[in-house]
């Protein structure tokens, strides 16, 4: 099996270039529809064209590059859009990997199409996934009236129409056109380094579930009240905080996470009892049958913790699918793996949301880590060795070639 050849240095020089659209530290700061982010888009549609594609950026601000020959086609993406302050690389590793994959196939005269999407907004700060979704029917006008930026309140209408991309068609599925989508992604987090490996094929994107505990007391006096008339809203948050903590680990899958991730006191005065404490809590593994237990637990908890002194209630607030990657994608790409860096590579489930979990309810989907130094992500620090980065776009060219080939 010949190898089909990437242009290395020019991925990592666009990679740079997109670094350059909002630039921040090491790191970029491009929340979608601000002016950066836009120009950014504009700048990839070109680099598409360039590239030998059909390029377009539809209603919603999705970057769609289209080969233009005949199929079978595949979709390869991620996103260029990133969170506060955060790094360079995140989704514009997978966008622009498939770009270089699409346009050395288009000069090579490969057979076969390789379609390339940036999909706007996976870091919501407009709303859950509104490009990918978009692309995939999942997402209709009243949708997209109801979004609104998470920073600012500004309706995601007047983003779109500021942007010019008001009336512009949106982008949708052509049945039946992808034999699948392929999105690269670095890592997010530092098993593969911790491991020494190169390369995570990715078998499902968690479920994530999540809850606002409510927890009622009495507020009070902090100096006058004896301790045992106390309704203190805020030591029964934490002390079912700490029981869930030392339930969890018997529930759990071996990969579960769960996060205490905001803990709220009110009134919030050193000299007063709370009267009320809210926490919001999270779980995900990739496994139904996990979340049903870990959920099961909880609520045995927060039963628990309701028939102490104060009143304690569980709202949930989300509670997502897991989404397994397909199975057959999932396989080229760990044999490209593993031609290319043979014994460095793992299975993982991946922790994070991402488009591909999106793209996967209509597609078969699979999914691409490389390394992340340190572990970091969503932080301008975040990196990737440059031969990493050109180890992945190498293993996902080749896995291109081998499904176009089949
Ligand atoms: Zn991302």
């Amino acid at each position: 099996m010949t190898i089909p050849p990437i242009n290395p240095g020019r991925l990592l020089a666009d990679l740079h270039a997109l670094r350059g659209f909002g630039a921040y530290e090491s790191g970029a700061h491009r929340l979608t529809f601000s002016r950066e982010d836009i120009d950014s888009r504009r700048w990839l549609a070109d680099r598409m064209r360039e590239g030998g594609l059909l390029a377009e950026i539809d209603g919603i601000g999705n970057v769609i590059g289209r080969g233009p020959g005949p199929g079978p086609h595949l979709l390869l993406g991620s996103h260029t859009d990133t969170q506060p302050h955060a790094g360079w690389l995140d989704g514009a590793l997978g966008v622009l990997c498939g770009l270089e994959i699409a346009r050395s196939r288009h000069e090579a005269d490969l057979p076969g199409n390789v379609d390339v999407a940036s999909w706007a907004d996976e870091e919501e700060t407009w709303g859950d996934f509104p490009g990918s979704r978009s692309f995939i029917g999942d997402l209709d006008e009243a949708g997209i009236d109801a979004m609104a930026n998470r920073y600012d309140g500004r309706p995601l209408r007047a983003a779109l129409a500021a942007a010019g991309l008001a009336g512009r068609p949106r982008a949708s599925l052509q049945p039946g056109r992808y034999r699948g989508y392929l999105e690269a992604h670095i890592e997010q987090g530092e098993e593969l380094e911790a491991k020494g490996l190169k390369l995570g094929i990715v078998t499902a994107i968690v479920g994530l579930w999540q809850y606002r505990i409510v927890v009622e007391g009495v507020q009070n006096h902090a100096g006058t009240t004896r301790m045992a008339v106390r309704r203190d809203a805020g030591l029964a948050a934490i002390k079912l905080a700490a029981a869930i903590d030392r339930r969890f680990p018997d529930l759990a899958g071996p990969r579960t996470v769960w996060t205490l991730g905001r803990l709220e006191f009110f009134p919030g005065a050193p000299s007063v009892i709370p009267g009320r404490a809210e926490m919001v809590f999270q779980f995900r593994d990739t496994d139904p049958a996990v979340l049903e237990r870990l959920e099961g637990g909880l609520r045995e908890l927060v039963a628990e913790a309701d028939d102490g002194p104060c009143k304690v209630r569980l709202e949930t607030m989300g509670r997502t699918t897991p989404q397994p990657m397909d199975a057959s994608l999932a396989a080229a790409l760990e044999q490209a793996a593993e031609r290319l860096a043979p014994g460095r590579h793992q299975r993982m489930p991946s922790g994070a949301g991402h488009d591909a979990q999106q793209l996967a309810r209509v597609m078969p989907a699979a999914m691409l880590f490389v390394p992340s130094i340190g572990g970091i992500s969503h932080h301008w620090a975040e990196n990737t060795a440059d031969a990493d980065i050109v180890l992945g776009c190498q293993v996902l060219a080749a896995a291109v070639a081998d499904l176009l080939a089949a």
